[in-house]
């Protein structure tokens, strides 16, 4: 097993500390000690506009057919007041309460109580316990890895109550969109605030704890590295993963379904976009365990950046092309899909290459082939807070010798492709390459500085070795 032989080696590569690697030890790897003013300006600015910049793109959708100009239009020439378009907004309800209660009720049943039988007859699949990566206090947490089983199940659910059972109609998730957004707006912050109390009272492992003394950036940021409950119910595996990408697929067949019954059609745009990002997120459950060794769990501690952003965030902005085409059935010429759909193959082969190569590396420590070759690195070193020096390796063949983060430029290629499945009628579609570019050019600056403090003068090796970040020549 993958996380297991890498435990082993890193086990075998440890040696007990000596005066000057305890010194060494002081340096710190992970999230912040220290607040600077233009982290805790972007925290707060992002604690009271997140919720709101949400809200408007599902309003502008629900009451302007998605124009994200029109509603400043009314409110600055006083055509509208605020109240106006609040009071036209759908209020939380008693049935979108329901849904919502069971929904995220189901998802931790699949989650806890049903342990990953995929792995047993699903050939290259890596499912059932695995081990996370080194904590910076050193631990090693395990994980039950069983998203694929909980996206099939939901999705056989899902299909068989469409053709079969009729129990509830597939627009439901449409229908019920803004009440669901209340919804899930109560469990996002219900969560982190939860995580917040914990991470101060009773943490899961107090060495992997962080207070920087600021409320605001501790709640956002996290304090806890992995808060659970119990042994299994780990925050961030179950957050990221369901209730919020399990339902990303769900939200899109709503959307093709509320298609369907308003022109009588699915068009060929919404076809794309479920196909593009059901690809996405079947990555994401079929390479759930190598998730474990990503920036989210290995690096991010748990508070609303995560909480909240895993419950309201990802899915209602996530899911921004299909709620557009609902309202805009886009239908694209035979040339322009093609293309829409060579991007998205090629965006997606590039980030789930870029991925694998560095997993594979990492997996055999080094001992694999990269595009038939011996793969080439720079040998690295780090200390967790216990004072044990750790040896590590950073790759330069393959993708990893093109740019350092060439699977986020992948990422990027794929996001695009979803947005110009939309056409160019309006901006509202194109949030999300938009927001994607910010996140994972602001990623790869806060995890190159990471990277830096970790890993001090190797890292500085490696990247006179590999001089870009995303595009190779350019930067
Ligand atoms: P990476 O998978 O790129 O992981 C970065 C880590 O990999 C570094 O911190 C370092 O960790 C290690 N590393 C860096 N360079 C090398 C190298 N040359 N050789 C070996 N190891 C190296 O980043 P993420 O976890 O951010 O992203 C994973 C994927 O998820 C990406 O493809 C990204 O596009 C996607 N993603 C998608 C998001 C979305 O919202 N759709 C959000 C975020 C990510 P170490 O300390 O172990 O050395």
């Amino acid at each position: 097993m993958a996380a297991h032989q890498e435990k082993k080696l890193a086990q075998e590569r440890k040696h007990k500390p000596s005066q000057n690697d305890t010194q060494l030890s002081q340096v710190q790897w992970g999230r912040a000690w220290e607040v600077d003013w233009f982290s805790l300006a972007s925290i707060l600015f992002l604690l009271l506009f997140a919720p709101l910049i949400v809200y408007y793109f599902i309003m502008s959708c629900d009451q302007y057919q998605c124009s994200l100009t029109d509603p400043l239009r009314d409110l600055l020439t006083g055509n509208k007041h605020l109240s106006d378009i609040w009071n036209k907004t759908p209020a939380l309800t008693y049935r979108a309460a329901g849904i919502y209660c069971l929904w995220v009720a189901f998802q931790v049943v699949l989650y806890m109580f049903i342990p990953d039988f995929c792995h047993k007859f699903l050939p290259g699949y890596v499912g059932g316990v695995q081990e996370g990566a080194v904590t910076p206090a050193g631990v090693v947490n395990k994980y039950e890895i069983n998203g694929l089983q909980a996206w099939i199940i939901t999705h056989v659910l899902w299909f068989a109550n469409a053709y079969y059972f009729h129990f509830f109609s597939p627009t439901i998730i449409f229908d019920n969109w803004i009440p669901l957004l209340w919804c899930a707006n109560i469990l996002g912050y219900a969560v982190s605030t939860f995580a917040m109390i914990k991470g101060y009272f009773f943490p899961t492992n107090a060495k992997d704890c962080k207070f920087t003394g600021n409320f605001f950036y501790d709640y956002m940021m996290g304090i806890e590295f992995n808060p659970r409950i119990g042994r299994w119910f780990d925050f961030k595996l179950f957050f990221n993963g369901r209730p919020g990408i399990v339902a990303w697929t769900l939200i899109n067949l709503s959307y093709a379904a509320k298609q369907q019954e308003l022109y009588g059609q699915v068009t060929n745009s919404m076809i794309l976009v479920n196909v593009l990002q059901g690809i996405y997120v079947l990555d994401f459950f079929w390479n759930e365990a190598w998730y474990l060794k990503t920036i989210d769990i290995c690096h991010d501690h748990f508070g609303w950046y995560l909480g909240w952003g895993d419950c309201v965030w990802l899915p209602y902005l996530y899911t921004l092309q299909g709620l557009y085409l609902v309202y805009h059935p886009v239908r694209l010429g035979t040339a322009n899909a093609v293309g829409v759909l060579m991007l998205g193959l090629i965006g997606y082969y590039i980030f789930r290459v870029t991925n694998h190569q560095k997993d594979l590396f990492r997996r055999t420590d080094g001992n694999c082939r990269i595009w038939g070759k011996k793969p080439q690195y720079i040998e690295c070193s780090y200390m967790s807070v216990d004072g044990t020096k750790y040896y590590s390796k950073l790759m330069t063949s393959g993708f990893w010798g093109w740019a350092r983060h060439f699977n986020y430029t992948g990422d990027l290629l794929g996001s695009l492709a979803y947005c110009l499945a939309c056409g160019f009628a309006h901006i509202l579609p194109y949030f999300y390459i938009i927001y994607m570019t910010i996140l994972l050019t602001h990623r790869c600056i806060r995890d190159e500085h990471r990277c830096s403090s970790k890993y001090g003068k190797d890292w500085k090796h490696y990247t006179a070795a590999v001089p870009y970040r995303l595009i190779p020549g350019l930067f």
